[in-house]
């Protein structure tokens, strides 16, 4: 039998199906691997960005994503490094929007930290995206510069305002770092049901050298801090589930959504549906793994898309069964070499 089945080729209707059976509805794709911020989890003070020919173009982006919506993909999702400072990044939004006016998508949607957010949230609304996620850590200022190395707290607020103003829904994507916003729990829950805002707490992951203090002092479980926050909020597990590595509850106080990303203290391998394309066009089926495909050169070899779709095909056909994270004490280093910020979020 073939180590990938999948039905009617190009419908749209049927997704591609992994050897371990899951549909695969949902691709990650990250435009750049650059950011204007620098947080402390994510990347080191001083990186090296990719060479900008490395980087898919925009026609090449809107191919690769194209291509996956012919196969059966129902969202997408674009990010970073941040995906904002891409520039011209409205135009690849625009060619997507499409996909979702033909009906072959279901949501397009972004995961920003809101630096950009003026400036665009309206014309984000007007290509058809809906919802945003908004990477926010803290609520204090000083803190916020810390976390990002220089960020302005101001900005990122406008942002959102700007965000609501044209309609979008919000979700605000928090890392939970031990001993710097752990204190700030009860204020962001109360800050966000009042704005009318989901949130999200993400423990910390091992991905790519950082510089500096190692991840085991950022690391709080979010077992944890799920149990400390039951001590002030009335929490109800919900079915709600996005196919990722998120479990929700509803906070009966807000009405808001409460998620907790817990990709080291749970498996959440047997429901994923996505995988994750880099800017550069590689292809990884799993965030934990480094087997990725390369998706870049079939794109330039040809002008039509036969190999591309058999590229993907083929990657999909190797989706490993699940990942292998883990911060402990003998193992300091990074599980995985590359930057949350070259697979995106
Ligand atoms: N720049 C955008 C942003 O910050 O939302 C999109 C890219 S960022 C890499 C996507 C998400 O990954 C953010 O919510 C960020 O907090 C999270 N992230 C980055 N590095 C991480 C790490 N080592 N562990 C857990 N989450 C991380
Ligand atoms: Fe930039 Fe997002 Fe990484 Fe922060 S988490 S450095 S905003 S890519």
């Amino acid at each position: 039998m073939d180590m990938m089945s999948r039905g009617d080729k190009g419908s749209g209707q049927a997704p591609m199906i992994d050897p371990h059976g899951r549909p695969i509805r949902y691709l990650r794709v990250s435009v750049t691997d650059r950011c204007d911020l620098r947080c402390v989890y994510c990347m080191a003070e001083t990186m090296t960005f990719l060479p900008k020919a490395d980087l898919l173009n925009l026609e090449e982006l809107d191919r690769v994503c194209s291509a996956f919506v012919r196969l059966g993909v129902r969202k997408l999702r674009i990010t970073g490094g941040e995906p904002l400072v891409r520039r011209n990044i409205m135009w690849l939004f625009q060619r997507l929007g499409r996909h979702l006016e033909s009906g072959a998508l279901d949501e397009l949607t972004v995961t920003t930290n809101a630096t950009q957010l003026s400036k665009h949230a309206a014309a984000l609304w007007d290509c058809g995206v809906r919802r945003v996620n908004v990477s926010l850590d803290t609520l204090d200022p000083d803190k916020f510069a810390e976390i990002t190395r220089w960020g302005k707290l101001d900005t990122v607020l406008k942002g959102l305002d700007a965000a609501t103003e044209a309609g979008l829904a919000i979700k605000i994507n928090a890392v939970a770092l031990k001993g710097v916003n752990d204190d700030e729990t009860d204020r962001m829950i109360a800050w966000c049901g009042e704005r009318g805002y989901d949130l999200t707490f993400i423990e910390v992951m091992p991905m790519g050298e950082i510089g500096g203090d190692s991840r085991l002092s950022q690391y709080l479980p979010l077992s944890v801090l799920r149990g400390r926050i039951q001590q002030t909020w009335t929490l109800t597990d919900i079915d709600y589930t996005s196919g990722g590595p998120a479990r929700y509850a509803q906070i009966e106080e807000t009405g808001r959504k409460l998620g907790f990303i817990t990709p080291l203290t749970h498996n959440f391998c047997e429901s994923c549906n996505r995988v994750r394309l880099t800017c550069t066009g590689q292809l990884y089926m799993c965030l934990g793994q480094d087997d990725h495909a390369d998706l870049r050169a079939p794109v330039r070899a040809a002008d039509d898309d036969g190999p591309l779709i058999d590229a993907i095909e083929e990657a999909i056909g190797r989706k490993p069964k699940g990942h292998d994270f883990v911060i402990d004490r003998r193992r300091r280093a990074p599980a995985v070499a590359r930057h949350m910020s070259v697979t995106g979020g």
